[in-house]
């Protein structure tokens, strides 16, 4: 899972050097229209940024019942702050600046939660069901920081990004086959299936830059809008990024470069929106009070995904084969497992009873077995790189729909029924608890990329490994 990265820093550095310069000019050209404003247009001051939702393939209503989903699974999985008034806090506040979001005439049905989690940050899913740690809410000196954070989030759900980048990952995927081969079913049925669990939903925060950089500017606006100081949202990613100086950052601020742009950009939107008004509301009695009573609540370790039931592991894998026949190729695999076909993607899974687990939420993953697709290649198959374009393809992929997807150790070449393939390790979020690996082969054949992707839990790998090498050694490419 993966959470939207506060205070990270959102603006190009290649573009800071032109910004300053037309800021600069900016304000030349603002002092001049603000002395004939004076006289003509009293308090007209200069344009506020306009800022509308990028590319996207799923409509708002989508975007709804997309985030539901997932926000029902992240309800499951994360601990709640379970304080009614902490929430009923949040929510009157988030209220009150989604009022002045704009939404483009869409009405999200806003919801607000308080997570049980030291870290300090929060997250929006699409549709408007935004998750905010009690680390943020401690961590934040006043009330207009708090809101800041939050009008930010509110910013990601207006501006659609969520299912922006859902839209470029699917783009990307487009002829890999990828979401049909892991999902099981219609490329676009599929992922919007699994788009909707919350594990899955890392896809839907995985933004870009800009699209921080966005967030920043219309939750500056929003704060104005509300009567809050517009410079808390940026004092408190000011704040962290001087606090996590020195320690080690969390990940989300690991990359973070240049601060100063992020503020830089906010402040010349509040120059756009006239500046810092004098009664700019900074702190409330209320904010205090549920500070205190956040800082009160017990602290919660933080839940493994998945290991929410107890979860037996399958019987090890017979030593008895049964074969299977693909149109690219045959194979054996252990007569204890089962095959899952995939109806249009040309994949198929094998896995043994007890092997693919709910997530939770109705939706399958796998954990123990092997996952077999083939994916269109790009590219010239004759060119000498077209094998580790085409692993990397694969890979880029996997870790699309599995954001905590790691790679363990660089390609190795190796062969597969004599033909040359790339063999990769990979590590992620077992859907049984801890850690997995994923032992990915890569191999190019006419009908397209032709790969194999053995998963185990890591502390029961080697109970698998010969398996899986049994398997790999049984294929057979045909033709
Ligand atoms: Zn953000």
């Amino acid at each position: 899972m993966r959470i939207c990265r506060l205070g990270r820093d959102c603006v190009k550095a290649s573009a800071s050097g032109k910004r300053r310069a037309v800021r600069a000019h900016f304000a030349l050209a603002a002092g001049l229209f603000l002395c004939l404003a004076i006289f003509l247009v009293p308090g007209a001051s200069a344009q506020r940024s306009q800022l509308r939702p990028g590319w996207n393939a799923f409509t708002p209503q989508e975007d709804i019942s997309l985030g539901k989903r997932a926000a029902a699974d992240a309800e499951k999985q994360l601990a709640l702050c379970n304080a009614p008034r902490v929430d009923a806090y949040l929510t009157q506040l988030g209220t009150r600046l989604a009022q002045k979001l704009p939404t483009g005439g869409v009405q999200y049905p806003f919801e607000f939660h308080c997570v049980n989690d030291k870290a300090i940050n929060a997250f929006a899913l699409p549709g408007g069901y935004v998750f905010v740690n009690r680390g943020a809410i401690e961590a934040a000196d006043n009330e207009a920081q708090l809101a800041g954070v939050m009008a930010h989030e509110l910013s990601h759900v207006a501006l659609r990004h969520g299912t922006n980048q859902a839209t470029k990952a699917q783009a990307a995927q487009m002829g890999l086959g990828i979401f049909g081969a892991i999902f099981g079913g219609s490329t676009g049925g599929a992922l919007l299936t699994q788009l909707g669990t919350f594990t899955a939903g890392g896809v839907l925060l995985r933004y870009s830059r800009t699209a921080e950089s966005q967030a920043d500017v219309m939750g500056t606006q929003v704060l104005y809008d509300t009567g809050y100081d517009p410079r808390a949202m940026a004092q408190f990613f000011e704040k962290l990024e001087a606090e996590m100086k020195g320690k080690n950052p969390p990940e989300f601020f690991s990359d973070h470069p240049n601060p100063e742009h992020r503020v830089e950009r906010v402040d010349e939107e509040i120059d756009k929106l006239g500046g810092v008004p004098s009664n700019a509301k900074r702190d409330s009695q209320e904010f205090e009070a549920i500070k205190r009573e956040v800082l009160a609540l017990p602290v919660v370790k933080k839940p493994t995904p998945g290991a929410a039931g107890v979860v037996a592991a399958p019987a090890p894998p017979s030593g008895k084969f049964a074969a299977y026949q693909a149109n690219a190729y045959t194979l054996k695999y252990p007569d204890n497992w089962k095959k899952y076909p995939d109806k249009d993607g040309g994949g198929v899974s094998f896995a043994p009873e007890g092997g693919v687990l709910d997530d939770g939420s109705g939706h399958s993953a796998l954990a123990y077995g092997l996952i077999v697709g083939v994916a269109q290649a790009k590219g010239d198959p004759s060119d000498s790189n077209a094998l580790d374009t085409a692993a990397r393809q694969v890979i880029q992929g996997l870790q699309q729909a599995n954001p905590n997807m790691k790679l363990a150790r660089q390609s190795e070449r190796v062969r597969l029924n004599g033909q040359p393939g790339l063999s990769t390790y990979l590590t992620n979020d077992s859907p049984a608890g801890g850690q997995e690996t994923d032992w990915v082969i890569t191999v190019l054949r006419p009908e397209g990329t032709v790969y194999f992707v053995c998963v185990a839990p890591q502390s029961a790998y080697s109970n698998y490994d010969k398996t899986f090498s049994a398997i790999l050694d049984s294929v057979r490419f045909t033709k």
